[in-house]
């Protein structure tokens, strides 16, 4: 959700040279990032871990010679760093006691709980007045959060598929019936078991199931129950050949996750199942995804587990996320670039 911030920072700069500084597991994120320039990886538990390893970073950052440091991360730590590397100018949220070690700490607006929150992110850039304060009541305004799949990741994808039979022009649905938050994010896995089957029947696609090590039993009990064949790769793929794997298919199914927020950065066609969450707060940044959620009273919550019975998912049908899917499919179907089997060359 910070990557528009990002893009917003890249068109305000278009000349600077732009370094993330990130943890490990989210470089494939930014790896085919054509706004940044480079990648500079924090290792927090490994080398740059401890006061040993904070100072070799420091010793990197300072060598960069940076003239900026924009904290998108809101820990004191980050603050700490970039004080410690003397980069001139600090900006961030004065959060977590660290205001005094920025030179320009922004102050939250307090409208930017009611938005998405991407722009959060871009509630920094605004404190700045680089960029309108009020981003999010602009109409013409859109929230970019495309990003791209490095070729290798993209490679890797299409090799797999195609050895386990997945022919290129044939549709392939993804199944994301994980989410790491906890069981009040997640729809029932027999109703993905239900629309998967659907639509493997309907639209002769394949299914593929896509999640983290830790969501493989989910995993597991939705290709149970699924009778066509499927492709379950739960726990089996890098973030990269996650995004490889996505991008290849025609539309993902998907709780509101980490894989939901990828596809609609890839800008693949998806149904997204919320019921403890917000998706004003944190819907799929897309113009081919369709949200589905039952509006009950306790809804949005923000739990991790359920203290009642579930019903804003068990609220949810298979009628209608069958539904939904046939919407996104048409929507990506209208956007040729985004359609498996029509996208090969990109
Ligand atoms: S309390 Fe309501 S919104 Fe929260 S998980 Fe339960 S049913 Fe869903």
């Amino acid at each position: 959700m910070s990557v528009p911030a990002i893009r917003e920072v890249r068109r305000l700069f278009p000349r600077a040279h732009i370094t993330l500084l990130i943890r490990p597991w989210v470089r494939d994120v930014y790896s085919a990032a054509e706004f940044i320039d480079e990648l500079l990886i924090y290792e927090k538990d490994g080398r740059h871990d401890g006061i040993a390893g904070r100072h070799r970073l420091v010793l990197t950052l300072r060598s960069k010679g940076f003239d900026l440091a924009i904290l998108l991360q809101n820990a004191f730590d980050a603050a700490a760093l970039a004080w410690w590397a003397r980069i001139p100018f600090r900006v961030g949220y004065r959060r977590d006691a660290r205001g005094f070690l920025l030179t320009h700490p922004v102050t939250i607006d307090p409208e930017v709980k009611r938005v998405h929150q991407a722009y959060y992110y871009l509630g920094i850039l605004s404190g700045m007045q680089w960029i309108g304060a009020h981003l999010w009541t602009d109409p013409d305004y859109r929230l970019r959060a495309d990003l791209a799949v490095h070729h290798s990741d993209r490679a890797k994808a299409r090799a797999l598929l195609a050895e386990h039979g997945i022919e290129e022009d044939e549709p392939l649905i993804g199944l994301n019936a994980g989410a790491s938050y906890g069981g009040a994010k997640r729809w029932l896995p027999d109703r993905f078991a239900q629309v998967a089957e659907h639509l493997a029947r309907s639209c002769r696609a394949r299914v593929l199931l896509v999640g983290s090590k830790m969501e493989e039993p989910i995993a597991r009990a939705v290709a149970a129950r699924i009778a066509a064949p499927c492709l379950n790769l739960a726990g089996q793929t890098t973030l990269g050949l996650l995004m490889g794997l996505l991008k290849e298919c025609s539309l993902l199914i998907t709780n509101d996750s980490g894989p939901m927020h990828l596809a609609a950065a890839l800008d693949v066609p998806q149904v997204a199942v919320f019921g403890s969450t917000s998706e004003i707060a944190t819907g799929p940044l897309s113009a081919v995804a369709e949200v589905v959620k039952n509006p009950v009273e306790c809804s949005p919550c923000f739990l991790r587990e359920c203290p009642i019975d579930l019903r804003c998912m068990t609220g949810v049908s298979v009628a209608q996320v069958i539904e939904a899917a046939e919407r996104a499919l048409a929507r990506g179907r209208r956007r040729p670039e985004t359609h498996r089997g029509r996208n090969r060359n990109d």
